[in-house]
């Protein structure tokens, strides 16, 4: 039988519209995008803290959390790497339909996937904002959190983007922060400030 077939929206009577004047404030999908180690998880945790004090209902989706669950079967060819962001987009827009103002932390190497997720989203609203943490590939490389830059030079990590694999850098992003000169405080309040323009806080 075709997939779907028998199954119909059920409409609910609280609109996410409600859920914004409830809230006093909006909700959008803040994308941020970069290599590894240039500061996503960084940046969306620091940013997540400040919104939350600011009484912001706000959750992030990180590239490494969802791989521990709702993607732990998928693995990094570009194939697995479509389906982990198309999840991760759907998870993303059930979280802004409930008025969460989500902050997602993924490579996201691939612009075709990018847009994919932005179609998701009402651009009249503004609800996706793509911001692209602008960081050298040698930066990334010194800095290393994780150990994976080493690893991957080792030839112990294939796919590894930046080094065995692409990054296609966002063409028309809402922000652009270059976090091999800016501090995470700078880069954090970048994105606040765009928030409170676009009045979404
Ligand atoms: P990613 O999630 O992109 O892989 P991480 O946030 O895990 O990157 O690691 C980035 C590293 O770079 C951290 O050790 C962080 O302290 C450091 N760092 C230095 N400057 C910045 C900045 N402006 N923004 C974000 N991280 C920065």
């Amino acid at each position: 039988m075709e997939k779907g077939k028998n199954i119909k929206w059920h409409k609910a009577k609280v609109t996410k519209k409600d859920r914004w004047m409830q809230n006093a404030h909006r909700s959008a999908l803040i994308w941020i995008t970069g290599l590894s180690a240039s500061g996503k998880s960084t940046v969306a945790t620091e940013l997540e803290h400040s919104l939350f004090r600011g009484k912001i209902n706000t959750f992030v989706l990180d590239g490494d959390n969802v791989r521990h669950g709702l993607c732990k079967d998928l693995g990094f060819s570009a194939e697995s790497r479509k389906e982990n962001l198309r999840r991760v987009g759907e998870v993303a827009k059930l979280l802004v339909d409930a008025g969460v103002l989500t902050i997602a932390a993924f490579i996201s190497p691939y612009a075709a996937d990018r847009s994919s997720i932005r179609a998701l989203f009402s651009a009249d609203d503004g609800e996706f904002i793509e911001v692209y943490l602008k960081c050298d590939l040698s930066v990334c490389e010194q800095r290393d959190p994780k150990g994976l830059y080493k690893k991957a030079r080792a030839g112990e990590i294939p796919q590894f983007t930046g080094i065995s694999d692409p990054y296609e850098e966002p063409a028309s992003p809402e922000i652009v922060i270059e976090t091999d000169k800016l501090t995470v405080r700078e880069s954090v309040n970048i994105i606040i400030n765009h928030l409170k323009a676009r009045k979404i806080i």
